[in-house]
């Protein structure tokens, strides 16, 4: 069970799921006339954070509203938190939070009195939902402008009421669709850190769209890439790294010139990045050597990455590969 707020939440939102999965799904498929927006994906995602990356236009809403079942799929099916997305119920509903991309709420109404109507929505009764909603605006760092009109709100403080309506029932999964746009850099920081403590202290499972690798990379433990409508990639980001490790990057804990010529020593090509690490080309695929070699030496690094730029590789290949399968 979440530990998101202080009520205890068992009558409103029943027992968490035992699926090993929030989402199973085969061959789905949405058409919109000649456009194929979603193509034959088939995937089982297991709980955490998953950033569902792709450029605009690649698919990522299209899956999120199919699996939400605001969209019907033209064929396939799915399941969310084991339960069969056609089935328009309650129960359903109550598990899972949705922020959409576009702004959602409702004009005149202040953030608090929006959040609340949320809760309601999803079957709280008024007092616990309204307590809820001071719990949740508080979570995401809303102060008194909760009490002013949403129509008031910057664009960041709209992300952070968005988040909290996707919260405030306690799901234990929420889709997040572009939640970091149009946000400045300390804003962008501010709901990344929040998205990454959902899974992290929360136990709440994590999707959140971007067309931002660094975005995901910053919050996700998985990534499914999209183009053209397909999936082209699903894995964890660290096998996706495994895969690719032969880049390395260190960084010295100390003497970073000795560092650097016990390497050179052991027959390696050291370049020295302008932030103080030393990028490394590995001659084997596992870097454990790597790290004993430096500990004989006495010179653990304080830090070490494993091909740092694998997602972004990865990234680029399998946008080509979406372009191929283009139908
Ligand atoms: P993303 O979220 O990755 O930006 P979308 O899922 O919104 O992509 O869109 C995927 C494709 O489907 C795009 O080409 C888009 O124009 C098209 N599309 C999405 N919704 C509709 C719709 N209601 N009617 C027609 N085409 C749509």
């Amino acid at each position: 069970m979440n530990a998101l707020v202080t009520e205890p939440a068992a009558a409103l939102i029943g027992e968490p799921t035992t699926d090993p999965f929030i989402i199973e799904a085969v061959g789905l498929t949405k058409v919109y006339g000649a456009q194929r927006a979603l193509s034959d994906v088939t995937l089982r995602v297991p709980p955490g954070t998953i950033g569902l990356l792709g450029p605009n236009g690649a698919g990522k809403s299209t899956f999120i509203k199919c699996l939400l079942n605001l969209e019907t799929p033209t064929s396939g099916s799915a399941k969310v938190l084991g339960r069969d997305i056609r089935a328009r119920n309650r129960a359903s509903r109550e598990k899972v939070g949705y922020s959409p991309e576009q702004d959602c709420h409702i004009a005149g109404m202040a953030g608090c009195e929006y959040v609340t109507y949320c809760g309601q929505l999803s079957g709280m009764p008024f007092q616990v939902a309204r307590q809820r909603t001071h719990e949740i605006l508080d979570l995401v760092g809303m102060g008194q402008e909760r009490y002013r009109p949403v129509d008031t709100y910057s664009t960041g403080m709209r992300q952070r009421v968005k988040l909290a309506q996707a919260l405030v029932h306690d799901p234990e999964v929420v889709f997040l669709d572009e939640p970091t746009n149009g946000l400045d850099p300390s804003g962008r920081e501010h709901i990344l850190n929040l998205i990454g403590a959902l899974w992290s202290d929360l136990g709440i499972s994590v999707i959140m769209s971007s067309h931002l690798l660094r975005d995901i990379e910053r919050v996700c433990d998985r990534v499914i890439i999209i183009a053209n409508g397909r999936v082209v990639e699903h894995s964890s980001i660290e096998a996706l790294k495994n895969r690719h490790k032969r880049i390395v990057e260190l960084n010295p804990a100390s003497e970073p010139e000795r560092f650097c010529s016990v390497l050179e020593q052991a027959g390696l090509t050291v370049s020295r990045l302008s932030n103080g690490k030393l990028r490394v080309e590995s001659a084997s695929d596992s870097i454990e050597w790597m790290l004993e070699l430096m500990r004989s030496h006495n010179l653990p690094p304080a830090e070490i990455v494993a091909n740092p730029d694998a997602l972004h590789e990865m990234f680029i290949k399998s946008l080509a590969a979406g372009h191929g399968n283009h139908t």
